[in-house]
């Protein structure tokens, strides 16, 4: 919430209002004192009441597709098929040889920029990989976690690294999740299973290097496809995929692995790492209230506990719209008017509206 600076200076010291809570993310908070959005499918029984949406766009689950390690020689190939499916893909790279050395496997600053444009999201994956803890001069973790986001902030016009993908290798176990919570808003693991959509550990979100779109039905923990399938206990949550170099035989599995997405985007959000993790832990978090709710305007006000400046990733919410609003039109705050969607369910209207939390009033009025 933008307050005047006096407000604020007076709520300091008086009561905390809503929207007032600014965590970097929910490392710490047990899951029971995350507000209650419910797995279940949510349809307001009465016009003008409103529920926030488990995923963007009331999708059944989330789908994220990252890539390690920088592996510039592929980025072409990836840009090519993510625009041909509209997908958002996710590089966590490696800074320190980035315009620096082996510019093939490296790249160069400018190819992250176009990466950046082209609609991506470029994130930290620490500046050695933790090689240089293997030698005496090795700055410590903090430095991995921390250079490598400023880097990146600093060479990436527009950019503002949230997440951390933390290195496998040798080294690993120089990781520390203490660390990484007071820098980033969430941290990819690599313990290969699905994640569920509520209660997680944003410093340590599953993800595979072996990605299972339902071809590998043994592996139930990490099958894809169990998470928009509505009878399995998977259902809801969130897919995290890991890629390194991809060559040969290996474009055509990851082309299939794309498709699996594609083929199933109107029950998948294809996330970016961070932009998941922002919505997952504001809807957390989240408070919505219908301040007023009339046949001609229903105002909606939407606080989360997260910091107002990094968490700007808008929360779908639903509205059971009143008799005669065939469709609406919304705007939060003095902004822009918004995106609105309408949908049936069960011979009923429901809007669909995307809303920045703490990011003021929305309006909404039929049209
Ligand atoms: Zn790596």
């Amino acid at each position: 919430m933008k307050l005047p600076l006096a407000l604020v200076t007076f709520c300091a010291a008086g009561s905390l209002l809503a929207g007032e809570k600014q965590l970097l993310n929910l490392s710490g908070i047990p899951s029971k004192e995350r507000m209650n959005v419910p797995v279940e499918y949510v349809w307001p029984e009465n016009a003008g009441e409103a529920a926030v949406c488990l995923w963007k766009d009331d999708k059944a689950a989330a789908i994220s597709y990252t890539i390690d390690d920088n592996c510039a020689m592929n980025i072409d190939w990836w840009l090519n098929e993510a625009a041909q499916r509209e997908m958002k893909l996710t590089w966590f790279v490696v800074t320190g040889g980035i315009s620096n050395s082996n510019p093939a496997m490296n790249g160069e600053w400018s190819q992250w920029q176009a990466v950046y444009d082209a609609g991506h999201s470029v994130e930290s994956h620490t500046v050695t990989h933790l090689g240089g803890a293997s030698k005496p001069e090795w700055k410590g973790i903090e430095w991995e976690y921390e250079d490598s986001k400023e880097a990146i902030d600093a060479n990436i016009a527009g950019n503002t690294v949230t997440a951390l993908a933390y290195p496998g290798g040798g080294n690993s176990s120089k990781n520390d999740a203490e660390v990484a919570k007071e820098i980033y808003i969430a941290a990819r693991g690599t313990r290969g299973t699905t994640n569920g959509a509520r209660g997680l550990d944003y410093m340590s979100i599953n993800a595979m290097s072996r990605p299972n779109i339902g071809d590998n039905p043994k592996a139930s923990f990490s099958d894809c496809s169990l998470l928009i399938d509505p009878e399995s206990k998977a259902y809801r949550g969130w897919g995290v995929f890991i890629y390194h170099y991809i060559k040969g035989d290996n474009m055509d599995k990851t082309r299939e692995q794309m498709d699996f997405y594609y083929n199933n985007r109107d029950d998948f959000w294809c996330a970016s790492f961070s932009d998941a993790a922002k919505y997952a832990q504001s809807r957390d978090t989240s408070t919505l209230e219908v301040v007023e709710n009339g046949n001609n305007r229903i105002v909606l006000n939407l606080t989360d506990w997260m910091k107002d400046d990094l968490y700007t990733y808008p929360l779908t919410v639903k509205v059971r719209l009143p008799d005669g609003w065939n469709g609406f039109r919304a705007k939060q705050g003095e902004g822009e008017e918004l995106t609105t969607q309408v949908i049936e369910h069960e011979g009923a209207k429901y809007g669909l509206v995307d809303i920045v939390p703490d990011g003021g009033q929305t309006v909404l009025i039929p049209g």
